[in-house]
């Protein structure tokens, strides 16, 4: 099933032999009510369960809406934890050692192993419709912003020290993310943490359709000119590794996001870009760029 957030929060469902989005916003009911403190996870991930039983019984008689004519959110909206694997392409590693305006003079040795994984602030999550807004907050810097495409890993259930081998049951679906990218010297959780800068979607497709993450093709371009490809056989860490890698630290909750990695071809943006990514198994993803405006 692939699920979509869209309009003014609607819950949707996408059907892509007729490419509609099914309109399944009753689905929300069986969502517990709730009250302050709220849960630091995302409560339709932890209900997916339900939200998809009930998504079947409103299918049938569901408004449905051309996907051209629907303005996508992100598929999750609240996630607890946006995790980044910064290095985890043995080409992008190559391309970040060899260019300074990449690597700042930072990796000696650029290995997952040794520098672990970061995050992204929850408030730079962006659908895909929402578009990147890009800033230039670097004084006297080139204030380079790329784009980077990686396979994003949605968690469904709860865990922590998690074994390799049960980690992709922990897994409730994929989307599409891009992990964009101030380039400068500052730590990585500042410079993609930017409002904006967290892109998923076009919806999450759920782990029954979307089978094995381990050798999926993915791409993107800028303008309709290729920038990346790749497949995520060649992840240095695969998936289960970084499950077992982050839970070693933290706990995962339902809704936390791991944006596996990106491949080599990062590249820089400016308004007006149009960018498409394809992932395997998920589809096609279209994101506008454009310049931030005036403080709001
Ligand atoms: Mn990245």
């Amino acid at each position: 099933m692939k699920i979509c957030r869209f309009g003014a929060n609607r819950l949707g469902v996408y059907d892509a032999e007729t490419g509609t989005v099914a309109d399944i916003s009753g689905a929300l009911q069986a969502l517990p009510p709730q009250r302050y403190p709220l849960p630091g996870y995302d409560l339709l991930i932890a209900n997916l369960r339900k939200i998809r039983a009930e998504a079947k019984r409103l299918l049938p008689r569901a408004k449905r809406t051309p996907l051209a004519r629907v303005k996508l959110l992100p598929p999750v909206a609240n996630p607890g934890k946006i995790i980044i694997a910064p290095l985890n392409y043995s080409d992008h590693v190559l391309e970040a050692q060899g260019d300074p305006a990449l690597s700042h003079g930072r990796f000696k040795d650029p290995e997952i192993a040794r520098l672990g994984m970061a995050m992204k602030a929850t408030s730079s999550l962006a659908g895909p419709s929402e578009g990147v807004r890009l800033r230039r907050p670097l004084v006297g810097m080139e204030n380079r912003n790329d784009h980077e495409i990686e396979l994003v890993a949605v968690i469904g259930r709860r865990g922590t020290n998690i074994t390799r081998e049960n980690a992709l049951k922990h897994v409730c679906g994929y989307c599409i993310g891009l992990d964009m990218t101030l380039r400068g010297p500052q730590f990585p959780g500042f410079r993609k943490s930017i409002d904006t800068y967290g892109v998923i979607g076009p919806w999450l497709v759920t782990t029954d359709e979307f089978g094995d993450p381990a050798a999926k093709n993915l791409s993107l371009s800028v303008g309709g000119e290729e920038r990346q490809r790749s497949n995520t056989k060649y992840l240095i860490y695969d998936l289960p590794k970084l499950i077992e890698y982050a839970s070693s630290f933290y706990t995962l909750h339902p809704g936390d996001l791991i944006y596996t990695g990106t491949p080599g071809g990062v590249g820089p943006v400016k308004p007006g870009d149009r960018i498409e990514a394809n992932i395997d198994g998920i589809g096609r993803m279209v994101v506008m760029v454009s310049e931030a405006t005036a403080p709001s």
